[in-house]
């Protein structure tokens, strides 16, 4: 071969090379520290950098979800939104004004079980350091809780508390709205197999290859990696609220961080519930009900919309399922 002849067989090699795509792979980051919890977002990706990239522009958006509405942050849209809306009607974003729509919307759904106004009391619980208000506090503050309190003009975009008092918290919504922003983030960037999830808020977009994404349910009672469950999912949210996510006992009693709206006490109907749902906003919103209502009228509503199901464990420890995902006549349910 001739010097000539190698330098070409050299060069093509080198176009081919070139020409290949990088080889397509699943790209998954796991990042701690936004909105207080864990992000982890797993993609298929034709081109790693293309992914990686993508995870980057899908936590400055998640970043951004939690800059304007978290409370522990003063600067925060909806700090501002507790501050002053006691005094009179507040222009705000129009990604806020959507999201307390939705939030009056579940609110309604779940006969005033899920209700943002629960920080009017909400506000006195620090479940890290063993804080709660006491009787006459709890009794004080509660004419405060009622989602009705909050209006909202579409046509002014504001928001207005109808009496002094009146906090609101987005924390029992913001994760699964989050993962729903991610989705679209990554989305709008053409991928099309993706599991994101922000603490017990997850969400799923297309397969893996032929096989559905696994999720575990985790036991109650349990230490982490020990499921009662997995689920099967394509093109779906999952959200799971406990009871052992953030509490402190005393004299027996578990303070645990879902309140009832309706006694400002923290609610312990159940010991976890999982809502699966199309949206992540929509599961975290309702995995909430149980708490508060109870399991029997909590499944009624979970079974009454349709594009819900849910898995509930009650304190005996025992399952239920929705209608949708009841295991197979004769099968042994979970334990
Ligand atoms: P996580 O925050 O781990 O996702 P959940 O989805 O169960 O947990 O949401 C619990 C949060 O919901 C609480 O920390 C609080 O911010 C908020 N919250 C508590 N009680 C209510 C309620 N009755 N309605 C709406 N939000 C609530
Ligand atoms: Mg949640």
């Amino acid at each position: 071969m001739n010097a000539k002849m190698l330098k070409k067989i050299l060069s093509t090699g080198v176009l081919l090379a070139l020409a290949v795509p990088a080889h397509a792979e699943w790209v998954r980051r796991i990042t701690d520290g936004i909105m207080g919890t864990r992000i982890t977002v797993e993609l298929w990706a034709d081109d790693k950098d293309k992914g990686e990239q993508a995870i980057d522009a899908l936590l400055d958006e998640m970043r951004h979800v939690d800059d304007s509405m978290s409370t522990y942050k003063p600067t925060s849209e909806v700090s501002q939104v507790n501050a002053k809306a006691a005094e009179g009607p507040m222009h705000i974003s129009k990604e806020l004004f959507d999201l307390l729509v939705t939030a009056k919307e579940y609110s309604v759904i779940t006969d005033g079980a899920f209700d943002i106004t629960y920080a009017s009391v909400g506000y006195m619980y620090d479940f890290r350091k063993h804080v709660r208000p006491d009787e006459a506090q709890i009794d004080k503050a509660l004419p405060a809780v009622n989602f009705r309190h909050v209006l909202l003009d579409p046509k002014q975009q504001t928001v207005q508390f109808s009496q002094k008092g009146v906090r609101i918290d987005l924390g029992g919504i913001a994760k699964g709205y989050s993962v729903d922003r991610g989705i679209d983030v990554l989305k709008s960037r053409g991928f099309t197999r993706m599991y994101v999830s922000a603490g017990g808020d997850s969400r799923i977009v297309g397969d893996r290859f032929g096989k559905p994404w696994m999720v575990g349910i985790r036991d109650p009672r349990k230490g982490e990696g020990e499921v009662i469950t997995r689920i099967p999912l394509v093109d779906a949210a999952i959200s799971t609220s406990g009871d052992y996510e953030r509490f402190f006992e005393e004299d027996g009693v578990r303070y645990h961080h879902i309140i009832d709206p309706h006694t400002g006490h923290s609610a312990s109907k159940v010991r976890s519930a999982t809502v699966i749902g199309p949206y992540a906003t929509r599961t975290d919103g309702l995995s909430k009900t149980a708490f508060v209502l109870g399991p029997e009228r909590a499944m009624e509503i979970y079974n009454r919309i349709d594009d819900i199901d849910a898995i509930i464990v009650k304190l005996d420890g025992t399952v239920v399922y929705s209608k949708g995902i009841e295991p197979a006549h004769g099968a042994a349910p979970a334990k």
